[in-house]
């Protein structure tokens, strides 16, 4: 049997003089340790490629990453805006729309939660410390695989079933988050000064799951209920066809 194929979203970068597309590798690693082949998306794929893209996929992964330009949720520039990557906003709402047409199971992790938010009519907080100070370090100056603030789960959510527990602490990068949170979305994980640290697909809908925090991150920790959201995407993306005889899928 074939592992299922994870599209894991990437970005633009000028590196030693040279444009580049990738993504950090600890999403792609954490793909890999849960058995699933990733392929890393370029944003520079058009709305034409989506379709030619989605064939060969049976999940994705929204990465984290810059600010997503708030004319998307009708709101001007606040001045302590991030980067905004017009090319990497379009491909990833149009990806993401198709994927959730075609009921392919989604993770979206950190700007991926945002995304998702938006693409579905919600708005963000684009500046946290400015529009919503918090004693809680939600943008930790810490190393990546650092936890510094606690969430809770929603018993019985999506969540819970893939942590496999209703509290956990979480790593934290982020100077925004959801504001108002979109039709179909149900809130799955909040901090304890009440930022949305989780959103998802509510039952009998395809399986859609995302979080504010970076579990990636923790590929590397032997023990860490983070992989949990790793392996539910990929159950999420279903068995394979049986292997019954010479004509199943090879
Ligand atoms: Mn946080």
């Amino acid at each position: 049997m074939s592992p299922p194929r994870i599209g894991v979203t990437g970005n633009t970068r000028v590196f030693s003089g040279a444009d580049r597309s990738g993504v950090n590798s600890a999403y792609v690693r954490a793909v890999i340790r849960s058995g699933a082949v990733p392929l890393i998306l370029p944003p520079l794929l058009g709305e034409h490629h989506h379709g030619a893209l989605l064939d060969v996929l049976d999940g994705l992964v929204l990465t984290g990453g810059e600010d997503v330009d708030p004319a998307h949720y009708g709101q001007a520039r606040h001045p302590a805006i991030g980067e905004v990557d017009p090319q990497r906003d379009a491909f990833e709402l149009g990806v993401f729309r198709e994927a959730r047409r075609r009921g392919l199971p989604v993770l979206a992790i950190c700007r991926g939660i945002q995304l998702v938010n938006v693409a579905l009519g919600g708005t963000l907080w684009q500046d946290l410390p400015s529009e919503k100070p918090s004693a809680l370090p939600h943008r930790a100056p810490t190393d990546r695989d650092v936890r510094t603030h606690a969430v809770d789960i929603r018993p019985g959510s999506r969540l819970a079933a893939a942590l496999g527990t209703t509290r956990c602490d979480v790593n934290s990068f982020h100077h925004q988050s959801i504001r108002d949170l979109a039709p179909g979305l149900v809130v799955s994980a909040t901090a304890p000064d009440g930022e949305i640290e989780g959103v998802e697909a509510p039952p009998g809908e395809s399986w859609l799951l995302a979080v504010q925090w970076h579990p990636e991150e923790f590929h590397h920790h032997e023990t860490a209920p983070d992989h949990g959201l790793f392996h539910a995407l990929v159950a999420a993306t279903g068995p394979l066809p049986a292997t019954s005889g010479p004509a199943a899928r090879g």
